[in-house]
């Protein structure tokens, strides 16, 4: 099982990472399937490349029994319509937040062979998805949680 990065004050959990230039390359391959020990063994839902000290655009997630994994992701749709969630996080042990977030959104990426994919999903998947893309721009759930709280105290 890989080391998982936590508490919020981890710079690697704060940066944008970056786009990786060959998702087939071998070298992944032997990352995303130890990403998905590990991701079972701390009985998440997702894990990011960057929570385990890797700043790549990389993320795994298991949603109804199923392993997906994602590279390069980008969001091309989000609905207006939001969710509300209390969300965890394995970089954040012990620490839950109400996260609104899209109800539904729409994902570009490549898989393992570098081929383009699209998905749509809506209530709980649309929710990790969300909270793993946000793990890639360096965003944890505390932020987001103190974002929307400073918003709400100045909605007259
Ligand atoms: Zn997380």
């Amino acid at each position: 099982m890989m080391k998982i990065l936590t508490g919020e004050k981890d710079p690697i959990l704060h940066r944008k990472a970056e786009k990786i230039k060959d998702p087939s390359a071998a070298e992944l391959r032997k990352l995303i399937s130890e990403m998905i020990e590990t991701m079972h063994a701390a009985e998440g839902v997702g894990l990011a490349a960057p929570q385990i000290g890797r700043s790549i655009r990389l993320f795994v997630i298991e949603v109804g029994g199923k392993v997906s994994v994602f590279l390069n992701p980008i969001i091309v749709e989000m609905s207006d319509e939001t969710i509300l969630y209390e969300e965890g996080c394995l970089s954040l042990p012990g620490e839950f937040f109400h996260i609104q977030r899209s109800e539904r959104i729409t994902l570009d990426f490549q898989d393992l062979h570098g081929d383009k994919k699209t998905v749509t999903a809506e209530g709980f998947l649309a929710i990790v998805l969300q909270h793993e893309m946000d793990h890639l721009e360096g965003t944890l759930i505390i932020d987001r949680f103190r974002n929307q709280s400073v918003k709400k105290a100045y909605a007259l």
